[in-house]
């Protein structure tokens, strides 16, 4: 059977996740200590997992509505007000879904016709790009850039817009660069919404893990973009939740109805487990979380501060639980740097080209792994670095 001619041209064209093809290498090497992995290092705090498991001891296995639990979105609508600043109704404009990544494909599909637009600043999350092709529509990034700290620059996103725009991705704070947005360049990229009528797709899956003063933003809370704003956000990062798979959608209720056309026949609905744990840690889960995020801050300083000393330039980026160090100076390219430091070293970190383009001459990081390895790890970089 010729398999290849079998499957769809989409799919064939999508190209692998780099990060999936480093990884490959580094799979049964029990030696290697891995700064690879965008996961916590934490398992999901106790009282949620128990949650899950009296769930299960109740009974609780049906399916849910499709929508989800209306006790988990009325929940997720209060908690949404208190920390975004915006309003959600729990029966209309909340949708549960299967991790954010379900989110990001659902609201993909609903929105694009094919042959639209979608632009998205680089280097970013792995699965912008293949999401965005496998709705049909045409991915367009736009780079960011070490000297804004990676923030997404008005000027150049209004640079980029087109008349078949018509959709934004943000992600702040941003995997892989840990980027957050200075509240006055989110609000000129709101007005360019605005003014040319586009759909904001805002992942902010790592709003709770921001070590600075500053407070995170929401541009939906912005004026008039709660109206063309997604919301999405979920359990995996601030809960370490990874393995319960849920996040959730907030929005206008026809945009929320159209996503759910999709996950009523793709899904059904989340998993009834996840969804009580998830109930129950945004009922009780503050604490814990707060515990994990300073654990993180703590680590954050840490690897920035090893990372500068052995002259690999590194902004302290202000969320989420990456680091973004700058490999140019040594002259090697970020796939180079990655495969030389795994092999003489059993250091694995991801190359910064796996991003985007944009992220060539970068490396990432992931500093959710314990303090002793991320000490032994720094030592390693050192070691290896002085030896080019
Ligand atoms: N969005 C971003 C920016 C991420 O980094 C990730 C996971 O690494 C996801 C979404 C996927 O999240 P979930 O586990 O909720 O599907």
């Amino acid at each position: 059977m010729d398999y290849v001619a079998k499957i769809s041209r989409q799919v064939a064209s999508i190209p692998r996740s780099g990060i999936r093809d480093f990884f490959e290498l580094v799979q049964g090497r029990d030696d290697v200590i891995s700064l690879g992995v965008g996961e916590p290092d934490f398992a999901t705090p106790w009282h949620i997992r128990e949650a899950a498991i009296y769930s299960l001891e109740k009974g609780h296995t049906s399916y849910t509505s499709n929508l989800g639990l209306l006790s988990l979105r009325k929940e997720i609508s209060r908690y949404v007000s208190a920390f975004f600043g915006v309003d959600y109704a729990p029966g209309s404009e909340v949708l549960v879904t299967v991790g954010v990544s379900e989110a990001i494909d659902l609201a993909l599909r609903a929105l694009l016709n094919p042959g639209d637009e979608v632009i998205y600043h680089s280097p970013c999350y792995v699965s912008y790009l293949p999401s965005i092709a496998l709705a049909y529509g045409v991915p367009v990034d736009v780079p960011t850039r070490k000297a804004d700290d990676f923030a997404l620059k008005a000027a150049m996103l209004e640079a980029a817009i087109t008349p078949k725009t018509r959709v934004l991705m943000l992600n702040f704070p941003t995997n892989p660069t840990g980027a957050v947005m200075p509240p006055a360049e989110l609000e000129k990229i709101a007005a360019l919404c605005i003014k040319h009528d586009l759909i904001v797709l805002s992942d902010e899956i790592y709003c709770e893990l921001r070590y600075d003063e500053d407070a995170h933003v929401s541009i939906a809370s912005l004026p008039g973009m709660k109206e063309r704003t997604i919301l999405l956000h979920g359990f995996s990062k601030a809960f370490a939740m990874t393995g319960f798979r849920l996040g959730y959608a907030c929005a206008p209720a026809p945009l929320i109805e159209a996503m759910m056309k999709i996950h009523q026949y793709a899904m059904l609905c989340a998993p009834i487990t996840s969804q009580a744990a998830a109930l129950e840690a945004l009922e009780n889960g503050s604490a814990a979380m707060m515990k994990m995020r300073d654990s993180y801050h703590r680590r954050r300083d840490f690897v920035v501060g090893r990372l500068n000393e052995i002259g690999l330039d590194c902004h302290s980026p202000g969320g989420a639980f990456y680091v973004f160090p700058d490999i140019r100076e040594t002259g090697l390219s970020s796939k180079d740097f990655a495969m030389k430091l795994l092999d003489a070293e059993d250091v694995a970190a991801v190359p910064g080209d796996a991003f985007g383009e944009a992220g060539e001459g970068f490396l990432r990081c992931c500093y959710a792994t314990s303090f002793e390895e991320l000490k032994t790890a720094m030592n390693r970089i050192d070691r290896f670095v002085n030896s080019l």
